[in-house]
């Protein structure tokens, strides 16, 4: 009935459990456990004869309302939320990859991310090959017999590199492997991974869609076989999302796609306003109509995006001036919150990396991260113009 509606719509009046109460707001289900009408009807639910709630580890109706129209956003046949980004992550890869196992993965993923491939997957026995973001032909090259996923997030955290999903999809399908991607710098509001050729698309419900800073969350939507897959290993590793969560989560959906709106729009007049600032050396901003991956951007995206990324002259001394210097935007590294954010990439989100790693990356101690949240544009940009004055 709903499969004609727009997003926007769905984002709405999507999946819903309703009650016999007729509440129009999603219900709140705080419950561990549901009751079964008969042994029999225990019997059978257990069984996976009849549908129905058993215990909230394995589905509860709020968690469903949420994780359903999340996947009717992402074009998904299935979604399963979980308790934070890295738990969908984490099990995205346990479920699909045993010891033995090979994974291909940018070398440009959000710094928690690359601490489960380099210290926790290797300790299972699965191998990883980490590659260029932009480069297709390296990822190509890179599998082999036992590669069984690719896993990228697009655009990077904080360059704003495009990697092309419909080409590395080919690539993955070739090689009987699946492909990931973590769709959370975007949100489905402005980008739909599945709909270009990937396998799962893995989002940080804490950020976009929660979009007030308030509880964490993770959802992966896909085929529902695969998903299917994601949700037997969550059930038995309990890494699930909490009913409040969701319930909060749900009422983050319905505002999804006008912050996304108007956060897209407060960041393009921030990205140029900073190109026209003398201490500016770059800007690097996927909204900006001369970025290098315009074709990609407009074949796989539906706006530049809230992250802003732009380094000073001055190196670090400067950057941690700057950022000490702003008094509305939030010194955190969170991102997607309707409050602007400012960071340091090279001592904070990205610190644990070498030196040498970060500049091959293209992060240099200069650079600095904006999260563009919906304050007045000229406050931001006033705010960043008197803070760049003392340089
Ligand atoms: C924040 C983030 C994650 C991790 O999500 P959590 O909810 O913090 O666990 C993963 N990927 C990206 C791109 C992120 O920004």
């Amino acid at each position: 009935m709903l499969s004609n509606l727009h997003p926007e719509t769905l984002a709405i009046r999507g999946a819903k459990e309703q009650t016999e109460f007729n509440e129009h707001n999603s219900a709140l289900f705080l419950t561990s456990s549901f009751m079964f009408d008969s042994a029999e009807a225990g019997a059978a639910l257990f069984a996976g004869e009849t549908h129905g709630y058993t215990y909230s580890r394995t589905n509860n109706p709020t968690v469903a309302a949420f994780q359903n129209r999340v996947a009717q956003l992402e074009a998904g046949e299935a979604g399963l939320a979980t308790a934070t980004g890295m738990a969908a992550i984490n099990a995205s890869f346990l479920a699909f990859m045993k010891a033995g196992d090979h994974l291909v993965a940018s070398r440009s993923l959000f710094g928690t991310t690359m601490g489960l491939l380099n210290n926790i997957l290797p300790r299972s026995g699965i191998e990883v090959t980490f590659v260029s973001q932009t480069d297709t032909a390296e990822w190509a090259a890179a599998c082999r017999d036992n590669t069984k996923m690719l896993f990228v997030e697009t655009p990077s955290n904080p360059l704003n590199e495009l990697a092309d999903i419909a080409a590395l999809a080919n690539i993955a399908h070739e090689h009987n492997a699946l492909l990931a991607v973590d769709n959370s710098f975007l949100s489905p509001a402005l980008q739909q991974p599945l709909r270009l050729g990937a396998d799962l698309s893995i989002q940080s419900a804490t950020k976009a869609i929660d979009g007030q800073g308030r509880v964490m969350g993770g959802v992966v939507c896909g085929k529902a076989d695969l998903v299917n897959e994601v949700f037997m290993h969550v059930r038995t590793t309990g890494e699930v999302l909490s009913p409040f969560n969701a319930w909060v989560l749900l009422g983050g959906l319905e505002t999804l796609f006008v912050r996304m709106e108007k956060q897209c729009a407060n960041a393009l007049a921030v990205a140029q306003f900073l190109r026209t600032q003398p201490q500016v050396k770059t800007v690097h901003y996927t909204g900006l109509p001369d970025h290098p991956q315009r074709a990609l951007i407009h074949q796989q995206q539906h706006g530049g995006g809230i992250v802003v990324a732009f380094e000073v002259n001055g190196g670090q001394e400067a950057a941690w001036q700057v950022i000490d210097s702003v008094t509305l935007f939030s010194k955190t590294g969170n991102l997607g919150d309707v409050k602007s954010t400012i960071t340091h990439p090279w001592t904070t989100t990205h610190g644990r990396m070498s030196p040498e790693d970060k500049q091959i990356a293209g992060i240099g101690p200069g650079l600095i991260r904006l999260s563009i949240g919906l304050e007045h544009e000229a406050d931001l940009k006033a705010d960043l113009a008197q803070a760049l004055s003392r340089l």
